[in-house]
């Protein structure tokens, strides 16, 4: 691939040229439940430098909420509820943006943990699915039919350790046969849930469902556009000076250069410096650096 420029002095290579940065979170700023070293610092300098921060997840397990108290609770305070978007929240969003009904006449059947749902209430979506249906069983038994509420409308795929037979075939029922929205949070493919090794993420459970329906999703987490278009509508930014910081070159970079943002790549997280500059590597950052307290590097060395 082509020559990716590691930031060496990087405040007159990128600092100048940007005023927002949109971190991505797990292998930028945390890793699991532990904060990265010397990241609480960067993010006072960067707020003192007046730029502007948000933060990205694709974990859609947590609401926004959840995540300010994730936030909290790794000392990292002056984080807003409104500068975080986890795909939970994206695809709540997405869904007040494209006139879901919010007077309580169209549901949303949810594979996903308690972040999802704690979205929908918020914007008074009535849910059905997540957590309720971790113990229930499709029983074949009765008519050999499992009847879905008519009224679901929509249908969200999230990352979900309980995921079951009987909310695959819920949800199957409520898209092939009721007609509903098939949205997934997002496609990671696996995911970093221990240190230890790779963990079966959200592409598994969106992979059941399109399995069993042979329906493409509408992805709301990155790198769809849709989280960039809901920061310009809200912020109204220009785009050449936001640059997308993270660790994963096919969720985080491609939607950097995808929509017209800088990138910057962090080997902090799930992507090595190999792999990176590998001839089999397509996606292709403006920078890389081992991690965001590179910003001031040159100036701490
Ligand atoms: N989905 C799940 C379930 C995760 O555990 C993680 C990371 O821990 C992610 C997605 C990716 O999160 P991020 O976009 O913050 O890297
Ligand atoms: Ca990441």
């Amino acid at each position: 691939m082509a020559n990716v420029p590691k930031l060496s002095d990087p405040q007159s290579e990128l600092l100048d040229k940007v005023d927002v940065f949109i971190f991505d979170c797990d292998g930028v700023i945390w890793r699991g439940d532990s904060l990265i070293d010397g990241i609480a610092e960067t993010l006072e300098r960067l707020r003192k430098a007046g730029k502007k921060m948000f933060f990205v997840t694709n974990n859609s397990t947590k609401s926004r909420a959840g995540y300010k108290k994730k936030f909290d609770g790794l000392g990292l305070t002056d984080v807003p509820a409104e500068e975080i978007f986890s795909s939970s929240f994206a695809a709540a969003a997405y869904l007040e943006q494209s006139n879901f009904p919010t007077d309580g006449s169209k549901k949303v059947y949810v594979i996903g943990e308690v972040g999802i749902g704690e979205e929908l209430d918020l914007i008074g979506i009535p849910h059905l699915g997540g957590p309720a249906d971790n113990d229930k069983v499709a029983n074949m038994g009765s008519g050999g039919r499992l009847e879905v509420d008519p009224d679901v409308g929509a249908v969200i795929v999230g990352f979900d350790r309980d995921v079951n037979y009987y909310k695959i075939q819920y949800a199957q029922l409520c898209i092939n046969e009721g007609d509903a929205e098939f949205i997934a949070t997002n496609l990671d493919a696996v995911t970093h849930l221990t240190d230890a090794q790779e963990w079966a993420g959200n592409g598994s459970m969106v992979g059941a469902i399109r399995g069993c329906t042979g329906q493409e999703p509408t992805v709301v987490g990155k790198p769809s556009p849709l989280m960039i278009e809901y920061l310009e509508s809200k912020y109204g930014m220009d785009r050449s000076r936001i640059c997308m910081v993270g660790d994963r070159l096919d969720t985080d970079v491609l939607f950097g250069t995808d929509n017209g943002l800088k990138s910057l790549l962090v080997l902090s997280g799930v992507t090595s410096e190999e792999k990176l500059l590998s001839p089999d590597n397509s996606i292709t950052p403006d920078f890389y650096a081992d991690d965001i307290n590179a910003f001031f590097a040159s100036e701490t060395a």
